[in-house]
């Protein structure tokens, strides 16, 4: 009895298990349903969002540089103080199910951007490769390649645009 019961817990978790991985909760949930730990698990860490982004105030084209914000750990690109980063930096945005789709600004690769455009993600997030360092091995992450903004003023920002790998060309 106790076997059986056994066994058929196993049963059921492998289906689980083979479910979940045919099916992931980025392609079948609606995001405004994910739970806050799926959410959260989406960010790929790249730390693009987390560069100070100049716009053109002529055609309102926004350009990325590899100027990091002031909270940014360049070497790890984590946000220093998460929780309470708005203290901060207050504009920083928070991203949610409602305002990801007119975020335009946000990274071409970014993770929410993708799944809220119905993409895949790429082979490199870690809920894909089971790894959350392969975006850094794989050079998709602005780690190590940032200056933090505390040490560039902001006449050299201008200075500072750049094509992040899996962004697209400038438009000039
Ligand atoms: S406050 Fe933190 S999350 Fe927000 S842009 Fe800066 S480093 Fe990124
Ligand atoms: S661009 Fe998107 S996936 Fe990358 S760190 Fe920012 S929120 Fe996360």
């Amino acid at each position: 009895m106790s076997h059986k019961n056994i066994s058929q817990k196993h049963e059921s978790q492998k289906h689980e298990s083979e479910a979940s991985v045919s099916n992931p909760y980025w392609k079948t949930k609606d995001m405004a349903d994910m739970t806050a730990e799926e959410w959260e698990n989406l960010c790929d860490g790249c730390g693009k969002c987390c560069c100070i982004r100049l716009e053109d105030e002529e055609t309102n084209a926004v350009y990325i540089t590899d100027v990091s914000c002031k909270l940014l750990d360049g070497q790890t690109c984590r946000c220093t103080d998460y929780v309470d980063r708005k203290k901060t930096v207050p504009d920083c945005v928070t991203l949610t199910p409602d305002n990801i789709s007119s975020l335009q600004w946000m990274p071409q690769t970014c993770a929410y951007r993708l799944v809220a455009e119905g993409k895949a993600l790429p082979d490199y997030h870690h809920l894909v490769s089971g790894s959350k360092e392969t975006i850094h091995e794989r050079g998709m992450s602005v780690m190590n390649a940032v200056t933090s903004e505390i040490l560039v003023s902001e006449a050299e920002q201008a200075r500072r645009i750049v094509i992040w790998p899996g962004e697209p060309d400038l438009d000039v």
